[in-house]
């Protein structure tokens, strides 16, 4: 008797010549041999490329790009020179118009296949004009490479540190000060800290701009207490930056790939730097979450704001709300909302933020959206519009049962993951709801995310 194995149709360090016809998870193209999946990092769909074969696994392998036999329209060059070793972009090869076509794509064949939706209305992602140098937050770690100070970003796959110029999505005042703020800890000989012999005082620079306020806060993170010739530094950074308004320290004295330790202080300036999505201000503190591309927040956020449809009647449940940025959006528009977050600190601050704007018609809770929303039912919370903003992994089950058994009539499903969108969508669909449309919005150019708005109705 004999039996068949299907072994892979490649070897490790063979050359083939393959047509790329997908992009994969992180960016890679994709392309097959005799039904053998090959993921080749910078191949582009619509190429022929040659490429050395790396890695063989079972079902699928790796290949190494060697040249480019038929080049893609949508292909462009780098803007970054670290592109390569960086990580942090993925798609910078490919031209931004090619970009926000794909991501479309992306989306409505996990409508498709995941949740088999079929002829659901995907629409043309929403891209920014000018998609560079949107982050408002910057947060490098720092090491030190024969004997100068270093700060940039982890070599892929490791945690050797690379010195970084100039990051091209930041913004440009967070480069400059990064820039900066390395060359005085260099001067002032303050030490880097070494993961390994867990040595070494400054960590991590972290800088936060405001985008419509222009105020700048820095954050130096230190293993241990004590910054020597603290007021130097103080004094040098704000000597040549005008805009900072806020310096602190935050002490993380743990072994940890966690950047924020418990305790931060204040060295110089403010607390906490304000900013505006619209028309609601928002408090940031060094450690409080905030979205980090103000410019297609607001793109989101107006969106969701549409799609809830609200007149100033309506009761609304703004489901993982976080420091209430939503919430606070919605609320300018509905009778009332209901937050709720899992994280207390996120709910300490929508609370603040909701003072700030002195809107008195929204409430927030600590727990989960799951055990929290079943709770406002039975206490006879009837909800017009429930908004939904969950982390990668989408809706607990639980929470969908519960909104199609309080049958808003509308559900606007917030997310960053389009293939658990999808599943979750399928869920919905089950009891009794219809999508509308969904909507790309490009939130982080030159990267694989791809966030959507989503509207349902009952
Ligand atoms: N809507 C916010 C944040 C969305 S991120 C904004 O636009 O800024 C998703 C949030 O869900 C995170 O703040 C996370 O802490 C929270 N979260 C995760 N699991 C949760 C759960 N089971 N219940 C409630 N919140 C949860």
């Amino acid at each position: 008797m004999s039996t068949t194995t299907n072994k892979p149709p490649v070897a490790k360090n063979m050359d083939v010549i393959i047509d790329i016809i997908g992009i994969g998870h992180s960016g890679e193209g994709v392309g097959r041999i005799d039904g053998y999946t090959l993921f080749i990092k910078g191949a582009l769909p619509g190429e022929k490329v040659k490429a050395k074969v790396i890695k063989v696994k079972k079902t699928y392998g790796y290949g190494k790009l060697l040249e480019i036999v038929e080049k893609s329209e949508g292909r462009t060059e780098p803007e970054c020179d670290i592109y390569n070793q960086c990580g942090g972009c993925q798609l910078q090869h490919m031209d931004y118009n090619a970009q926000l076509e794909w991501k479309r794509q992306r989306v409505t064949d996990n409508m498709e296949r995941i949740g088999k939706l079929e002829g659901v209305t995907v629409l043309p992602t929403l891209g920014m004009d000018d998609p560079w140098n949107y982050r408002n937050k910057a947060q490098v770690p720092i090491g030190e490479h024969e004997g100068g100070l270093v700060g940039g970003f982890y070599a892929q796959g490791s945690h050797r540190i690379i010195d970084m110029d100039t990051c091209n999505i930041q913004h440009d005042l967070n480069n400059d000060l990064i820039r900066e703020v390395k060359h005085i800890a260099q001067q002032l000989g303050i030490s880097a800290y070494n993961e390994t012999t867990h040595k070494g005082l400054l960590r991590h620079v972290v800088v936060k701009i405001a985008i419509h306020t222009n105020e700048i806060m820095v954050v130096l993170v230190t293993n241990g207490e004590q910054l020597p010739k603290q007021k130097h530094f103080v004094s040098q950074i704000r000597d040549k930056f005008n805009q900072v308004v806020s310096i602190c320290q935050n002490v993380n004295t743990k072994k940890t790939n966690v950047i924020f330790g418990d305790q931060t202080k204040t060295l110089w300036g403010k607390d906490v730097i304000y900013d505006y999505i619209g028309e609601v201000k928002f408090a940031i503190s060094a450690r409080s979450f905030y979205q980090v591309n103000p410019v297609q927040t607001k793109v989101l956020y107006e969106k969701a704001l549409e799609y809830a449809g609200l007149t100033g009647e309506e009761t609304v449940i703004d489901a993982y709300c976080g420091i209430g940025t939503i919430s606070l959006f919605l609320a300018q528009k509905a009778k009332k909302v209901y937050g709720v977050e899992i994280v207390k600190e996120a709910i300490e601050d929508a609370r603040v933020n909701a003072q700030l704007n002195e809107m008195d018609n929204v409430e927030f809770a600590v727990g989960k959206a799951e055990e929290v929303i079943p709770k406002w039912k039975e206490q006879g919370v009837e909800a017009d519009v429930i908004v939904v903003d969950p982390p990668r992994k989408g809706c607990d089950e639980t929470l969908l049962q519960t909104i199609i058994a309080m049958k808003p009539k509308r559900v606007v499903y917030v997310s960053c993951d389009s293939a658990t969108l999808a599943r979750d969508l399928r869920i919905l669909e089950d009891g009794g709801f219809r999508t509308e449309r969904v909507q790309p919005v490009d939130m982080f150019p030159h990267t694989v995310h791809v966030e959507c708005v989503t509207s349902l109705i009952y």
